[in-house]
Parts: structure tokens; sequence; C-alpha cells
């Protein structure tokens, strides 16, 4: 790609489909990175890599799909355990071992999906399991369906208002049953992949890792940080930006697209060539080419 000239190539590294909380089919979603005039989209479904083959078998001409996932991660250096996001990119999706916590971490997701319906039930917030199940499509279970139930009820006006104390940001949340950080890095590797540690420190989502467990991380196989990200303040972007730097990770910009579930729309922000050829460099699945 550092050989082609005329306008920087766009580069998208993180976007979910209706595999986990997105709004668009794998197949849709790769047809809709085309129409915004991207060069690389990156699939990065919550827990799961069940979008990867209908995304392949719709990659539009000069479309390149970087197949991706986004887990669930905690770190347990504070009380109670952080939960942080890692991506991954281009590892085997056969690895026994990361299959098998990407499985349990989805089954968990659906135990604390309906026991924050329990939770909500017993307050008669008029909502229920199956629905939010059938509304998940067979997907990644996450707080968005729960938000979509709760909007459906006519209970909030808006994901944002969902996503409030008083709903699913605090008073009925429940944690995760995520896999430890420093054992995701260690699979995302053995698996081949790339793992890049997603929006770092978007304070604005809740509490954020210190500085010393990212340099932790990087000597434990990180290869790098999400610096441009919607829920990162300018500053906050700056800090990861030199954070990076100074550990030698590489940095990605990305809009962690969620179709109508976010209002952030594919392309909002972008990765640098440089950063993505690492990436492919190290990573041991091809990149897929439309
Ligand atoms: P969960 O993985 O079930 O804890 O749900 C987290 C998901 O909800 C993430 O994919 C976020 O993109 C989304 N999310 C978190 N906070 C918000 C928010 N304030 N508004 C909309 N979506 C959010
Ligand atoms: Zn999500
Ligand atoms: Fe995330
Ligand atoms: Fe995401």
């Amino acid at each position: 790609m550092t050989s082609r000239t005329g306008p920087a190539p766009r580069i998208d590294l993180h976007a979910h489909s209706t595999a986990s909380d997105g709004t668009l089919t794998p197949a849709e979603l790769v047809g809709a990175a085309s129409d915004a005039g991207l060069d690389v989209l990156a699939i990065t479904d919550h827990d799961t890599t069940a979008g990867w083959a209908p995304a392949v078998g719709a990659l539009p001409p000069g479309l390149r799909l970087i197949r991706g996932a986004e887990l669930s991660c905690r770190w347990s250096g504070a009380q109670p355990a952080v939960p942080l996001h890692l991506l991954a990119y281009l590892f085997d999706p056969d690895h026994p071992e990361l299959v098998a916590e990407l499985a349990r971490v989805r089954a968990a997701r659906e135990e604390r999906g309906e026991r924050m319906v329990d939770l909500l039930r017993a307050d008669g917030v008029d909502v229920n399991w199956p629905d939010i199940l059938a509304g998940a499509g067979g997907g990644t279970v996450g707080r968005p369906h729960l938000a979509q139930a709760l909007i459906r009820a006519g209970l909030v006006g808006s994901v944002r208002e969902a996503f409030g104390p008083d709903w699913l940001g605090e008073r009925y949340r429940l944690p995760k049953e995520d896999i430890d950080v420093f054992r995701a890095v260690g699979l995302v590797r053995a698996a081949g992949g790339v793992p890049v540690f997603a929006h770092p420190r978007a304070t604005r989502r809740g509490r954020v890792v210190p500085d010393e467990l990212i340099a932790e991380l990087a000597a434990a196989g990180l290869a790098g940080l999400e610096a441009d990200h919607e829920d990162h303040s300018p500053a906050e972007r700056e800090h990861v930006r030199a954070l990076a730097a100074e550990l030698g990770l590489l940095v990605t910009g990305s809009s962690d697209f969620h179709g109508t579930h976010k209002t952030v729309q594919l392309g909002a922000f972008s990765t640098s060539v440089e950063a993505y050829e690492r990436i492919v460099a190290e990573g041991v699945t091809e990149v897929a080419s439309g």
C-alpha cells in the first residue's frame, strides 16, 4: 500500500456487525464500508469470529478485510476488577484454547444478560429475556440489546439514556466473566494474532487502567493502542499517542461502528498505513481482498 500515490488509504480497524451488537449483517457491513470509501475494514465483533465467513463471502471489489474480534477482558489489579477491551487481529480462528475461551465468555454474557433482566423485572420493568435473545439474532449478547428492549418498552428514549446510571450504565449493570487481560494477550499471540488495546483511556465509559499496566502488557506481547476513538477526548488521544511512542507500540484510530446502536459512522477515525502494515506483518491470517 505504500507504493500507492494519490490520497492516503482509508483504514478503519474496529467495527461491529449483527454477529455481536452492531445492526448491519456482516455482508451489509462490508458493503457499507465500501460505500463509505474505505480501503480497509476490520470486522471486530465482541468475543466471536462468526461474522468472518459471511463478510468474506460478500467482500466488494477493492475492499480489504482484516478479520478480528474484540475480546472482553478484565484487569484484576484493582477492586473491583476493571473491564477492558482487547482488539485481536488476524489470529487463527481455530486455535482450541482461544475458541474455548470465547465460547465461555459468550455463554457467560447470556447468563449475565438474563440476570440483568431479572433485576429489571424485580423492579417492575416490563422486559423479557426471550425477546432480548431474539433481538440479538444469535449474535453475542450485550447491553445494547437490553437497551433496545428498554426503548421498545418506551422506558427510555435513546441508547444514550439506556446507558445512563439509572439503567444499564450502573443500577442494572452486572459484571461479565471476562478473560484476564494477560491471558488474553498471551492467547491472541499464541493463535498468531495481533493484540491492540481498544479505547484504553475512555474515562467516559468508566474506570481506566494505569499506564504502568499498559507497560506490563507491552512487555507481555501487546502490539498497539487505539488512540483515535470517539470515547477519547483530544487530551486522552495525545496521552495514548505519547505512551505508545514511549513503549514502542503501534497506534490505531477507528470508528467502533455499531450501525444504529451508536451515532458514529464508518471511517470517522482512521489508522495509518504504517500501523496497518505492522499488523499485517505480525498476523498469521491473510488479509482478505474483494
Ligand atoms: P457489554 O459488552 O454488554 O458490557 O456492552 C458494552 C457495549 O455497549 C459496547 O460495545 C459499547 O459499544 C456499548 N456502549 C457502552 N457504553 C455506551 C453508551 N454510552 N452508548 C452506547 N453504547 C454504549
Ligand atoms: Zn459493542
Ligand atoms: Fe469496546
Ligand atoms: Fe467495539
